[in-house]
């Protein structure tokens, strides 16, 4: 049987990487994007089955170079989990349009280039595309203007490849983590923030990279084969509260 192929991007850490994992687990192959090199090549060391590719997801002439680089070594695409992203958090005044560009740069352009980029190859495999948002881009909060509405453009972006890439049996969907302990996380989440997720969230508790993993590898696999257009929070129960983010 053919082996299927998906493209994971961040994939040097954190979500991406528990991503990587489970898919590798299931029989995928996996082609592990990310800019940090140094990350992701230990990243990768001893996977059998996937392959780092250093590159840029923000920077078009990256991704033009990326993706024949991925398709030479693995001659298919099945799957495109547009995962990486960067945090920044600041109130509207103190958000400079730097941040605003670095933010928007990675977070949405870079799902953006990504997506288009891999189109031809996924219309060869009727494949799957999977955005990672979050629950910022669900709800408004005093710290996120840069961040909540990169990651609510997401959503809306994967509502318009669902709409339009049906055709070609391309399925894309949408997954809205909540609080993870991850190296982006951590370096936005004040005690206060960790505090008030923990009342906030009726499970009481962060969410796991795995838990968050294995919503992404559903998405992926056949088994969501008539999934496309969704947007699906894996959040503790959080988004069902209707409570404002902390
Ligand atoms: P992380 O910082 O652990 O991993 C992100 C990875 O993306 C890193 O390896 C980084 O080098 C890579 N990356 C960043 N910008 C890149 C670029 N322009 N090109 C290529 N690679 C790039 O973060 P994580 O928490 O695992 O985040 C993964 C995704 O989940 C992000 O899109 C993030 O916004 C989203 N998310 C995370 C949380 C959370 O609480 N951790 C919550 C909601 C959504």
């Amino acid at each position: 049987m053919t082996q299927k192929t998906a493209l994971i991007t961040g994939a040097a850490r954190g979500i991406g990487l528990a991503t990587t994992k489970l898919m590798l687990d299931r029989g995928w192959q996996v082609a592990m994007l990310d800019r940090d090199a140094e990350e992701l090549a230990r990243a990768s060391d001893g996977l059998e089955g996937a392959a780092p590719f250093v590159f840029d997801v923000s920077i078009p002439s990256d991704v033009d170079k990326a993706i024949p680089a991925i398709l030479e070594r693995f001659g298919r695409l099945d799957a495109v989990v547009n995962n990486a992203g960067v945090a920044e958090f600041g109130p509207i005044e103190q958000t400079d349009f730097a941040m605003w560009r670095r933010v928007m740069d990675t977070n949405l352009d870079g799902v953006f280039l990504v997506s288009q980029a891999t189109l031809p190859a996924l219309k060869e495999t009727r494949g799957a595309i999977v955005n990672i948002a979050s629950i910022s881009g669900l709800r408004a909060s005093t710290l996120r203007v840069a961040y909540g509405t990169s990651k609510a453009a997401v959503i809306q972006l994967t509502k318009q490849q669902a709409a339009e890439l049906g055709e070609y049996g391309i399925r894309s969907n949408c997954v809205c983590p909540g609080p993870v302990r991850t190296k982006l996380a951590m370096a936005v989440h004040s005690q206060e923030i960790i505090d008030a997720y923990h009342d906030a969230i009726p499970l009481n508790r962060y969410g796991s990279e795995l838990e968050i993993a294995e919503v992404i590898a559903f998405l992926c696999s056949e088994q969501a084969s008539y999934v496309t257009g969704q947007v699906i929070a894996s959040d503790g129960g959080f988004e069902s509260t209707g409570v404002g983010l902390p």
